[in-house]
């Protein structure tokens, strides 16, 4: 028999003052400790319609649930505070007991790891010999646990070491001296940004038209800082199974935590950051929220020696909490090259290849809508009809400018004038508190014809 003595008194006061929420709230507690499953049940229910969203009601509702095997109505009273970066690791153990009892051991094993691993005290030796436990027969290899699988095995975002630095960047003066202040210096020079209570961290955003050498600057930025290089495609992150794409997003944050000093780049990051409000799958929502949580760390030093370097062609796609302090909180818009720049970025390409006297600058001026990446496919066509020559006369024979100034009549430059076009758009309908100021003299006109 249970015990349930006091219990009468406590169900009585309840029943005469409703709305004394720590009263309901102790007796849904009592209840729910001596097994009275069902009546815990409705009062954590009732508890939380006069405080909806608190955690240790909805914890106490989700475990009555679970106790009673009602597995999907604890993970619906649970769902809306997963999705909410830093929620209890507590309620994390309670969503993967329920993913559990539904047959879920993936996920049950995802939220497990990654609530014990922010609250040791919140483990439970039992759900975790279960998690750790073969899902179907028992075989002949021991068991694996989860979390380790998850790690090695799913992740295809690799780490590189660039061998590139701001000297294979032409032009981008104003970007690269950004970057500098915002990455390197608080690594090489601690004592100044601790002199002026600065803390390092927090992420860049480059935005700009596709081909502007947005990737190409991130490698850079980890060959200037000595720093590993781990390049994120949304192939790396997207999946089409529920859960799995948060698990590679940690995984991917994990790698780079295990290989500091690292820059972690994301390319077309809007595909991962759009506006939760634009999405209808709630799916899509708990990955912005994965990614929020891991901008953030676990704690203050979770992302230490980890520097967060995004890039997008549609900026104004981005929830706006990207850009709140310690996540995206600068803004770099990465230009398309003015002829100066171009002719430095043909230099730049040119550089390791036999070459007769170049005028770069000739080519810079036939080359106006060109971006980094048509200077590029401009060069190696270029190389390809000279190798061609070459192989023909038995020897080397040297790139002229003739060769490039022909190449760029046959190479097509990508789109920067429709890209302006839309920036245009949103800079002067929806410039939120100015964030593409920076956009301003090129739409303008200030700064060449797009
Ligand atoms: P994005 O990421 O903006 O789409 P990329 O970084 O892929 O563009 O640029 C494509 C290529 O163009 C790079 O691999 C690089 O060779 C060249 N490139 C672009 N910008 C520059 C630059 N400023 N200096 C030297 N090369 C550049």
């Amino acid at each position: 028999m249970l015990d349930d003595a006091g219990l009468q008194p406590l169900r009585e006061a309840a029943r005469l003052s409703p709305d004394n929420l720590p009263l309901r709230q102790h007796l849904a507690g009592q209840l729910l400790a001596k097994g009275y499953l069902a009546e815990a049940e409705a009062e954590y229910r009732a508890a939380l319609l006069l405080s909806p969203q608190n955690p240790d009601i909805t914890a106490g509702l989700a475990e009555a649930f679970v106790r009673q095997s009602a597995y999907g109505p604890a993970l619906a009273a649970l769902e809306p505070l997963l999705a909410v970066p830093g929620y209890p690791p507590r309620l994390g153990v309670l969503a993967a007991r329920a993913l559990l009892g539904e047959g879920d051991a993936a996920r049950a094993a995802y939220r497990y790891h990654e609530a014990v691993s922010r609250d040791p005290s919140v483990g439970d030796a039992d759900l975790a010999a279960r998690l750790a436990a073969p899902p179907v027969q028992p075989s002949a290899t021991p068991a694996q646990p989860y979390a380790a699988a998850a790690q090695d095995d799913q992740i295809s975002a690799e780490v590189e070491r660039s061998a590139t630095s701001f000297d294979d960047v032409a032009g981008m003066e104003a970007v690269k001296e950004a970057l500098r202040v915002k990455l390197l210096l608080p690594v090489q020079q601690p004592e100044l940004f601790a002199a002026f209570g600065k803390r390092a961290g927090g992420g860049v955003l480059l935005y700009g038209p596709p081909g502007a050498g947005k990737t190409h600057l991130a490698r850079a930025a980890a060959g200037e800082l000595g720093a590993s290089f781990v390049n994120v495609g949304l192939a790396d992150i997207l999946d089409m199974y529920i859960g799995s794409s948060e698990r590679n997003l940690r995984a991917t944050f994990e790698l780079a935590r295990r290989h500091r000093p690292c820059v972690l780049f994301f390319d077309e990051v809007d595909a991962l950051a759009a506006r939760r409000s634009d999405m209808r799958q709630a799916h899509n929502r708990q990955l912005v929220n994965q990614f929020l949580a891991e901008l953030d760390g676990v704690d203050q030093h979770a992302n230490e020696g980890v520097l967060v370097l995004a890039a997008t062609n549609a900026p104004w796609y981005i929830d706006v909490a990207f850009r709140r302090p310690g996540r995206f909180d600068q803004l770099v818009f990465v230009p398309p090259p003015d002829a100066s720049a171009r002719a430095a970025i043909l230099r730049i390409l040119c550089r390791d290849k036999p070459l007769a006297e170049m005028d770069f600058d000739a080519v810079a001026r036939i080359t106006e809508q060109f971006v980094g990446a048509d200077l590029k496919g401009v060069v190696d066509r270029a190389v390809e009809a000279k190798l061609h020559q070459s192989i023909s006369a038995g020897r080397a024979i040297p790139l002229t400018t003739a060769d490039l100034l022909t190449a760029a009549q046959a190479v097509r430059p990508s789109s920067v004038r429709e890209w302006m076009a839309t920036a245009r758009n949103y800079v002067m309908h929806a410039n939120d508190s100015g964030a593409w100021d920076e956009l301003l003299p090129w739409i303008k006109g200030g700064k060449g014809k797009w």
